[in-house]
């Protein structure tokens, strides 16, 4: 049985409405719907075959590097430039979304606001 899809996809299919900050051939970007900094932004592929960054770095590394690039290009626009890149990766580790995506985080963030603790 396959699973149904995840929220990303359907944002991808159109199904669920968003606004788009970037898109290329393989990659949309948006704002997240629960922003965690100044400056929160979604970066996440197309396909839904990669479930975390560790199966995509193994899967597709030119998508994974597409997907810093407008990770970058994001917080030139955004941000001034700088930004933290956040790919949670297990559940534990706060993934709630099994379709791989990249937190572009930025805005006058503190060092020690890294681990969320
Ligand atoms: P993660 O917890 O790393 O899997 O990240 C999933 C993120 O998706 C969370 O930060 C949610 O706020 C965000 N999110 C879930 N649904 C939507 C949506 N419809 N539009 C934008 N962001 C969403």
């Amino acid at each position: 049985m396959s699973e149904a899809p995840s929220v990303f996809s359907r944002i991808v299919s159109g199904e669920i409405p968003t606004t788009l900050l970037a898109e290329t051939d393989r990659v949309i970007a948006f704002a997240d719907i629960n922003p965690q900094a100044p400056v929160h932004l979604l970066v996440v592929p197309k396909t839904g075959e990669y479930r975390d960054v560790v199966a995509l770095a193994a899967g597709d590394p030119s998508l994974l590097a597409e997907m810093v690039e407008v990770a970058s290009s994001l917080a030139q626009e955004h941000t001034g430039g700088d930004f933290r890149l956040v790919f949670n990766t297990g559940e534990t580790a706060g993934q709630t979304v099994f379709h791989v995506h990249a937190h572009v985080l930025g805005g006058s963030l503190q060092e020690g606001s890294l681990g969320g603790a």
